[in-house]
């Protein structure tokens, strides 16, 4: 269990590997942003996509191609449903 006044969220280890490889990397450069725990930079990079116009779309961006974007197009099960609705990723 969290402690009081946190919230915990699961995700798949494919997830979670992917996001612990690009936190390792870029540990650094995110201290000097402040953030110094792979629990706040998940929090910090925890984006919405939505489908507009039958493109992707992420709202935290406000952008069609951003990381996040990419992102969702790596995880094969999403991808499948994107290409069976005929949605390409624009890259
Ligand atoms: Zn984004």
């Amino acid at each position: 269990m969290p402690k009081a006044g946190f919230k915990s969220i699961t995700v798949s280890e494919v997830v979670y590997n992917k996001f612990h490889d690009v936190y390792k990397k870029n540990r650094q450069e995110l201290a000097m942003k402040g953030i110094n725990s792979f629990a706040g930079y998940i929090k910090n990079r925890i984006a919405e996509v939505a489908i507009q116009n039958g493109e992707l779309y992420c709202m935290l961006c406000e952008e069609k191609d951003c990381f996040h974007i990419g992102f969702v197009f790596s995880l094969p099960d999403v991808y499948e449903v994107l290409n069976a609705r005929g949605i390409k990723h624009q890259r």
